[in-house]
């Protein structure tokens, strides 16, 4: 039975933004030994702020006492950590393969998304994926301590909205380290900037190995952009050393420099165009398959700014403690 004071670090380790909102380390119960993670969506509005979902977890509601969750993942992938013991988020539901059951045994993790079908933007679906399996890594879980509310909910919830034989697939396939790795290769303003296009593109890619298809191809592309640049470079300072003690007129070095860069333009750097290739055709290949729709919640239950306020969340009391 312990706090979870391993959370900010854990996720900022796997690379991703984390912010800690005040007296997190003493928020919620300590008679806390979670066993699996469960992820939620909010189901607030879709215009809601981050603020606004935090406030949520905070001050609860008449039948879930704050605080509601250990962990907010945003719209723009950031993550908060809210509390470090124990949460309100799923009742005495039962965490399928664990023996345990309630609120003392898992990790909650709300995000904000309407679960009346909204699509999950990429950014934040990607980091609700990485934010799970850093967790999982650390806790020694594999994947199938993975839950979504909507499998265990003896209450009717519907969220989140995705598949989770998907998501817990991408978990596990990131904590086997290869996305993951990737990742590392790219720097955030490039991740960024393949998440929007991905975005633009649409929730196909989510479902489908195009995305990862990318993510690997431009990730090795560039790795090999920077070995081809870091050896053009130290090839053409030894060129000029031995210009200097061999008389060289600037004219053949110059043609000899020239002579290196064609010889990396014409092999080595054609590989990396290749790999560039492929990830297109990948791409290609994904964005021609049929799309599925996202899977949308039950419009009828929700109305307010927290599923732990939803009519369809009221619990007897006995639950939500
Ligand atoms: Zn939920």
């Amino acid at each position: 039975m312990a706090r979870a004071l391993w959370l900010p670090n854990v996720l900022r380790s796997a690379g991703l933004t984390v912010h800690e909102v005040s007296g997190w380390r003493t928020r919620g119960s300590e008679t806390f030994d979670p066993v699996a993670v469960v992820a939620h969506a909010t189901a607030g509005s879709r215009n809601s702020s981050d603020q606004d979902e935090i406030n949520v977890l905070l001050t609860g509601s008449p039948t879930a006492p704050p605080p509601i969750a250990q962990l907010y993942l945003g719209r723009q992938g950031h993550w908060w950590v809210v509390a470090s013991g124990r949460c309100n988020h799923i009742g005495n539901a039962a965490l399928p393969g664990t023996g345990r059951a309630g609120n003392g045994y898992a990790i909650g993790i709300e995000a904000a998304n309407d679960n009346r079908g909204e699509s999950w933007s990429t950014i934040q679906y990607i980091s609700y994926l990485r934010g799970v399996a850093a967790i999982c890594s650390y806790m020694g879980w594999s994947h199938t301590r993975v839950f979504g509310h909507k499998e265990i909910s003896s209450s009717g919830k519907t969220d989140p909205s995705f598949n989770m034989d998907i998501f817990r697939d991408k978990v596990r396939a990131i904590m086997a380290g290869g996305d993951e790795a990737l990742m590392a290769v790219l720097t955030d303003a490039q991740v960024r900037k393949m998440f929007d296009y991905i975005d633009k593109m649409g929730w196909v890619f989510v479902h489908r190995d195009g995305a990862w298809s990318l993510v690997r191809g431009m990730a090795s592309a560039l790795a090999g952009i920077a070995q081809i640049q870091a050896g053009v470079t130290s090839l053409l300072e030894q060129v000029r050393s031995v210009a200097g003690s061999t008389g060289m007129t600037p004219e053949q070095t110059a043609a000899l420099e020239a002579v290196i860069r064609d010889a990396f333009d014409s092999s080595a750097l054609q590989t990396t165009v290749n790999d560039l290739k492929a990830a297109a055709i990948a791409l290609q290949r994904a964005a021609e398959e049929p799309v599925p729709p996202p899977e949308v919640g039950d419009a009828s239950i929700e109305e307010s700014g927290s599923e732990a306020v939803e009519s369809g969340e009221v619990r007897p009391a006995s639950e939500a403690v």
